[in-house]
Parts: structure tokens; sequence; C-alpha cells
């Protein structure tokens, strides 16, 4: 039995994670594969928006001074589409044709739209409404000024700033680097999805949904062939992934016998950051540096992987590729019914969560514990219930961890 005694609590745990992280490096990269990612250094405008005083009318660009009363007729002196600049200013009484999103030639002010004129023949232009100085011209650098800050390092780049910086000629970006990990199954137990298991074997279910839960965080995740309760072969391919940022292992770091992996981690010089956390489910959970690289033992029981991996692996992944909110969103929700737990632990307890008229409902999911992962999928929403408290009564607020399920299903 090595887990520490007494536990530490959730939020030390989660403290010694963060305290323990490598510091997040940028690299450069295409701007279309920037989405998701944090932003490394700050940009700045390379032009004035808009670069010229712009149109933002289909309709005749004029000199608000010539149209004193209306209506008024005003000479045609050509065309402006858009992508085209006029050859020459625009002389008294003069309007010319313009489109959405072209410059206003010298001289011109205003913009009638079309619908405000008629057209009395090839060369004479009626200005039906009155014009004045300035109207649907949208002025050079009005949006942003060359040399402005566009857009600050460790912003989370959504679409909007992806064409943001496509604006300011950004074809590549610095991003923070995203990670590399294996996930790592352990158990003598497994049989890869596609075998039938035979006597006292089961599936390895936990490889795919970490692989799922890695993807959802941008992590580069790859599965590894499950491993063998064995020290020689969970030895072998630790040296064998040291090259990558994460190792993220399911199963074999609680208190049996055959729960090799801090074992064998001690063996190889890792350092075991804490090894066993006073949550529910989850507690043999595992934390470990070995150099650069982090190592985390999940244990094996599936809602224990699922849930640690949420708790843990996902704040230190999202700290180390440059994101400051790294832990999942929380809120406040009336609870649908009485929850009660045995305390000493952090429970969370899976639940749905949803908004009624009268705000945020959850509402507890039941499972016959910590290996009934196809219970727990019905949850969207973790129930937070503090160690010391053994009964929340029904109707009660309660603190609520959201999960990606909940947004993956749409508000409802
Ligand atoms: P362990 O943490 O290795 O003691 O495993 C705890 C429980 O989780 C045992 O019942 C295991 O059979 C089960 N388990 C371990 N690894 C997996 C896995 N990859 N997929 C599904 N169940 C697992
Ligand atoms: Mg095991």
């Amino acid at each position: 039995m090595t887990l520490i005694n007494p536990l530490i609590s959730y939020e030390r745990a989660l403290e010694l994670v963060l305290t323990h992280l490598p510091a997040p490096h940028p690299e450069r990269v295409d701007l279309q594969s920037a989405l998701g990612r944090i932003l490394a250094t700050d940009v700045y405008a390379d032009l004035q928006v808009p670069p010229f005083d712009k149109s933002i009318m289909d309709g005749f660009a004029l000199r608000s001074a010539d149209v004193p009363a209306v209506p008024f007729v005003l000479d045609l002196a050509g065309d402006i589409p858009a992508g085209t600049v006029f050859d020459r200013p625009l002389e008294a009484g003069q309007a010319a044709r313009i489109m959405t999103g072209a410059p206003l030639p010298a001289g011109a002010d205003a913009v009638q739209q079309v619908e405000k004129t008629r057209l009395l023949s090839e060369t004479k232009i009626e200005i039906l409404e009155k014009v004045t100085p300035g109207q649907f011209v949208s002025p050079a650098g009005c949006e942003v000024r060359q040399g402005a800050l566009v857009v600050q390092a460790g912003q989370v780049l959504g679409p909007a700033h992806i064409g943001t910086l496509a604006i300011f000629g950004k074809a590549r970006v610095d991003v923070f680097r995203t990670l590399n990990a294996a996930v790592i199954s352990t158990g003598s137990e497994l049989v890869e999805i596609s075998e039938r298991p035979g006597p006292g074997q089961i599936r390895n279910s936990n490889g795919p949904m970490l692989i799922a839960q890695s993807h959802n965080l941008g992590l580069r995740a790859s599965l590894f062939p499950h491993l063998p309760d064995d020290r020689k072969a969970t030895e072998r391919l630790i040296e064998s992934a040291s090259s990558l940022d994460v190792l993220i292992f399911s199963g074999g770091v609680s208190a049996g016998e055959w729960d090799l992996v801090h074992q064998v981690m001690k063996e190889m010089d890792a350092t075991i950051v804490f090894h066993g956390a006073a949550v529910k489910p989850g507690k043999p959970i595992l934390f470990a540096r070995r150099g650069r690289q982090m190592i985390f033992g999940l244990p094996g029981n599936p809602v224990s992987s699922f849930v640690t991996f949420e708790l843990f692996v996902r704040p230190a992944v999202r700290r180390v590729m440059g994101f400051v909110g790294a832990e999942l969103p929380k809120l406040s929700a009336r609870v649908t019914k009485d929850v009660t737990q045995k305390p000493g632990r952090r429970f969370f307890k899976p639940a749905r969560l949803r908004f009624g008229a009268d705000g945020a409902i959850v509402k507890p999911v039941e499972t016959k514990g910590s290996a009934d992962l196809a219970a727990f999928a019905a949850a969207n929403a973790l129930i937070i219930v503090p160690p010391e408290t053994s009964h929340i009564p029904k109707d009660s607020s309660v603190d609520v961890i959201l999960l990606e399920q909940f947004v993956l299903e749409g508000r409802r």
C-alpha cells in the first residue's frame, strides 16, 4: 500500500499538479490550423482598416455640397466597381456609380444609395433624397489604426480571430504547442474492442474513452497497445514513450500486488508528485514527472478514469498548451433529489443539468458505482459534494461542473 496517508485534498492535489508543469512552448502554424489554440505573441495591424475611404452602399459617390436641395441632377462621370480606383477627382456637379467596398473617388465625401436615386439617362443621375457629408462612407482607419494591437497573446483563437488575423496578413501565427500523449491501458484482463472476451477478460474501454477525452482537449494522443500487468513490459513501454509530453495510464495504480505502474515509475526515476487524493471516484490517482514528461496514473475503473481525467489531466494539459481558464466551467444549480455520501472525500456525483424557467436544475444520475460507465454516460455534469458533507437536501443549491457532453448535446 503506497497511497499517501492521510489522503491529500482535491484542492491540494490540483495545486500540486498545476505547480509541477513544464512551461508552454510556442510554435508557428498555418492560420488554418490555429483554431482553438492560444496565441503566443501579440499581433499588430500591418495596415489600417478600412485601408481607404470606403463606400458601404451600392449607389453614387458625390460631393454633398453639390446637392443643396432635392431632387437634384448630377452628371455621371463613370463607374467604380469594388477592387478598382477612380483615376481622377470628382468635379463639381459630378457623381460616380460606386459599389459597396469600393474606394471613394478624390473630391467625393458621401454616397447616396441607389434606391434614393433615379437614372435619367446614361449620363444623368437624379438624387432624390438629401445627402449629409460623410453619409455611407467608412473613413480610412476608422475600424483599426495601423500599428494597433489587434489580437493579444493569450487569446483562445476562435473563428472570428482567425478571420481577424487574416485581415492583417498572418498566414502563419505563433501559438502554444499542442502536446503529444500516449494513452496506455494496463491490465492482464484486457482484450481489444474487436475481440470477444474469454473467461476472466473484459474489453479495453478506457483506452478509446481517454483518447476521445484527449481529442476534446486538443491533445494529440495515440492509443498504445494495452499492457499486461508485467514489470518488464511496463518498463519497456515507459522507455519507448519517453519523448512524449504526456503519458496517461489507466489501471495499475491502486494498492494491489499487480498494480505496478507506480512501482515501475519509481524504479525509473520518475518523481512521484502525489499518489492518492481524497476524491470520489478516483482515490488512487497518481501524478508524476519524468524530466519534462507528465505522467498520470488514472484508476482503472472506467468512471474513475473518466472523472480523474477531467479533474486533473484536463487542467494540466490545457495550462501547458497556454490556456488560462484550464478547468471545466462551474455553476450553481438546484438539485432535484437528496444527495448523500459517506464524508471524507470530495464526491463528484454524475448528474444531468438543464436550464428551466427559473434557472439551472440538476438531477443526480444513479449508477452502480465507479465501474458503471454505461449508466454514467447519461451524465452531462458532476455535482460537487464537499468532503465534510454527508447530506444535501433536495432543492438546495449545489456546485456543478459542466462536462463537455453538455455542450455537445446543445443547451436543453
Ligand atoms: P485497476 O485500477 O487496475 O485496479 O482496475 C480497476 C477495475 O477497472 C478493474 O475491475 C479492471 O478490470 C477495470 N479496468 C482496468 N482497466 C480497464 C480498461 N482499460 N477498460 C475497462 N476496465 C478496466
Ligand atoms: Mg489493473
